[in-house]
């Protein structure tokens, strides 16, 4: 079986990852999926920490356009990363894979509460730690939280798993002509406002130096691949 290349990783999966096909919601057989190829890097000796989206039930912004209060808006999409991370929970114990949600924001009755110290334990002991509730501030995303918690437990790499494998010029769906990169630097991805993840992500990727990888988590064997080193999707670094 081919080496890891990483020893630590941290994923980030959005919301919409979870949905498939569907407009709204959780697949149950795409989590299963996704909980089968992580459990396989986990039971490879990669420590695997995972940042969820809640884009597939509430985005703030989109409550907010709709008429809402924006932090209160914010606070329903922590909220609902909150229940997608108890959703891959449930899907990892059932790989057999032990696994712990921690929240940004207190809800310690359902997960817990994010401690870097603790979160670096699991990680050591092998089990799989899910950063649900953004950065627990509202105005963010996602996608930053995940730049920040994949910064404070010293991953190796991020990865970031879309539903296409790797950062286009434009469109691949839409535009025949759009390129494919391989590597791209932080500051390509601002000037040129490429789809990698929001500014405030990237560039604290960049301040800090940590590396990105964008790949196809809807392809099957992905995961495992870019991790083995068989597959890359496009990198993102200095
Ligand atoms: N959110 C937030 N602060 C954070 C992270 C997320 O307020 O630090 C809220 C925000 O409303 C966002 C929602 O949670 O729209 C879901 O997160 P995101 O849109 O990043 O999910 P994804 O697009 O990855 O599914």
């Amino acid at each position: 079986m081919s080496q890891p290349k990483y020893k630590r990783i941290l994923l980030k999966l959005s919301g919409e990852a979870l949905m498939g096909d569907s407009a709204y919601g959780i697949s149950p057989e795409v989590i299963r999926r996704i909980a089968h190829e992580v459990g396989e890097i986990s039971r490879m000796g990669v420590e695997v920490a995972l940042v969820i989206g809640g884009g597939n039930i509430f985005r703030g912004a989109g409550l907010a356009a709709a008429g809402m209060d924006r932090v209160t808006a914010d606070h329903m999409g922590m909220l609902a990363t909150v229940m997608n991370g108890l959703a891959l929970q449930d899907a990892l114990e059932h790989e057999g894979i032990y696994c712990r949600v921690m929240s940004a924001v207190k809800i310690n009755q359902v997960c817990e509460d994010y401690i870097r110290r603790r979160a670096v334990r699991h990680l050591e002991k092998g089990r799989v730690v899910v950063f649900a509730a953004g950065t627990g501030n509202p105005f963010f995303t996602t996608d930053s939280a995940a730049s920040l918690r994949a910064i404070e437990v010293g991953a190796d790499i991020m990865l970031k798993g879309t539903k296409v494998d790797g950062v286009y010029s434009a469109d691949p769906t839409e535009d025949p002509n759009a390129r494919r990169y391989e590597l791209l630097t932080y500051d390509q991805v601002l000037e040129e406002r490429l789809m990698v993840m929001d500014a405030t992500a990237v560039v604290l990727c960049r301040d800090q130096n940590m590396r990105i990888m964008v790949f196809d988590i809807t392809s099957p064997g992905a995961l495992v691949d870019v991790v083995t080193g068989q597959r890359t999707g496009t990198i993102v670094e200095r």
